[in-house]
């Protein structure tokens, strides 16, 4: 495990050197072709200033945004005991510090993740669509890959480099917006000779640059996060020891048509199952975030002996037909094979609606009475004469359309 995280600091070191040359790059020419004197220091300095500050508070707040920014709602272990009791159960596997703070977003599309600053300062967040479709093993199996993002210190670093990635495409924006805008060519033209001739070759290398940054930033950062979602996997499945159970549940995410409705560029690198549905496009493999889920299914339903390091960096290449690198040599050396446990006997949605619930809800409507089933699951009755046309669960805090029937 350790040697897990430790191949991450690495790895994230030379993501952020990257985004930091681009970042630099972007500023020293942006800079010198507004005025090649004073210019790419004052550039490199503003794009420096901007990026730290955003840093500063994506390290101290960055969690809370992205939870805020998915509508990710605090919930209680009376709200969703079973839910509570699976994050305890994988946060005793995992050997995390303390327990992740838990969250449900009040959307009907199946997905998670995690996020936060370190393995004492973490929160898992799930849809309310996930708990009523998935069963214990299937639910287990997410909890621990996100578990796992805890552990190998994924969840700040996706943070961080996300907010470095929108500064990126973010200054690059505004200088291409401000060249097209401001009519700077005149103003080379006053200037002496050889200032403006200076002035324009930083200018043709400012826009190539501010065109190719963002891109580049993107796929330095989609080939990583990929791999940290391949290693989230084979990292859960040692906590589960039952991998089918993450497979199927990322079946059950991958074939559904609901689409989260509160998500961007930034968030969406966090989710377990892309929630950002690419229509028609192909070209997606290469910017995607997230690989293949048919990949990570066949990769996990080939780990039918024993889930270790090793075996899942075997069923890696197998899958992928050739030799490729995953797990970093000092994690294939605990060789010790963990053996598949045996399938919960529990395989009902882990958020099942109560047989006494549905009796009742009979007698209710006979009575006049209307149902509003929240995304979360949980039913709600209005009495004949409720004239309001929403309705705020209490469970999920989703606020629901109430049609007069
Ligand atoms: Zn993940």
């Amino acid at each position: 495990m350790w040697e897990l995280a430790r191949s991450n600091k690495r790895k994230s070191i030379f993501l952020f050197a990257g985004m930091l040359l681009l970042l630099v790059g972007l500023g020293f020419f942006a800079g010198g072709a507004f005025d090649p004197q004073a210019g790419p220091f004052l550039g490199v300095t503003l794009a420096m200033f901007l990026w730290i500050i955003q840093l500063i508070i994506s390290y101290f707040a960055g969690g809370s945004i992205m939870l805020a920014l998915s509508g990710a709602k605090p919930v209680t272990r009376d709200m969703h005991p079973r839910l509570f009791n699976i994050v305890e159960e994988m946060k005793i596997a995992a050997n995390l510090p303390v327990l992740p703070k838990i969250y449900v977003i009040p959307e009907e599309a199946p997905n998670a993740f995690a996020t936060g600053r370190n393995p004492q300062k973490s929160a898992v967040a799930v849809t309310a669509g996930l708990l009523s479709r998935l069963n214990r093993d299937e639910l287990q199996g997410v909890i621990a890959h996100e578990m796992s993002h805890v552990l190998n210190r994924d969840i700040l670093f996706m943070t961080l480099v996300g907010v470095s990635l929108g500064s990126i495409v973010l200054l690059s924006n505004i200088f291409l917006r401000g060249m097209f805008h401001s009519g700077s060519s005149s103003r080379y033209r006053s200037r002496g000779k050889g200032g403006g001739q200076a002035a324009l070759i930083f200018l043709a290398i400012a826009i190539v640059f501010a065109i190719l940054s963002p891109i580049m930033a993107q796929l330095l950062y989609f080939a990583i996060s990929r791999r940290r979602e391949y290693l989230a996997d084979a990292t859960g499945v040692r906590l589960t020891r039952y991998p089918e159970g993450l497979a199927s549940a990322l079946e059950k995410m991958s074939r559904t048509d609901l689409v989260l409705s509160r998500v961007n560029k930034v968030t969406a690198a966090l989710y377990i199952v892309n929630p950002l549905k690419r229509k028609g496009m192909q070209l997606a493999d290469l910017t995607a975030t997230h690989p293949p889920i048919s990949e990570r299914i066949k990769i996990l339903r080939s780990l039918t002996y024993g889930v270790n390091f090793a075996a899942y960096q075997k069923a890696f290449e197998s899958v992928r037909g050739r030799p490729a690198s995953l797990i970093p040599k000092g994690g294939l050396s605990d060789a010790a094979t963990v053996a598949l446990r045996a399938p919960s006997k529990d395989t009902g949605p882990v958020e099942p609606v109560p047989a006494q619930r549905i009796a009742g809800d009979l007698i209710m409507a006979a009575s006049g009475f209307t149902f509003v089933t929240c995304a979360c699951g949980l039913k709600m009755k209005t009495p004949p004469d409720f004239r309001g046309n929403s309705l705020r669960c209490p469970k999920c805090g989703k606020v629901n359309s109430v049609n007069a029937a």
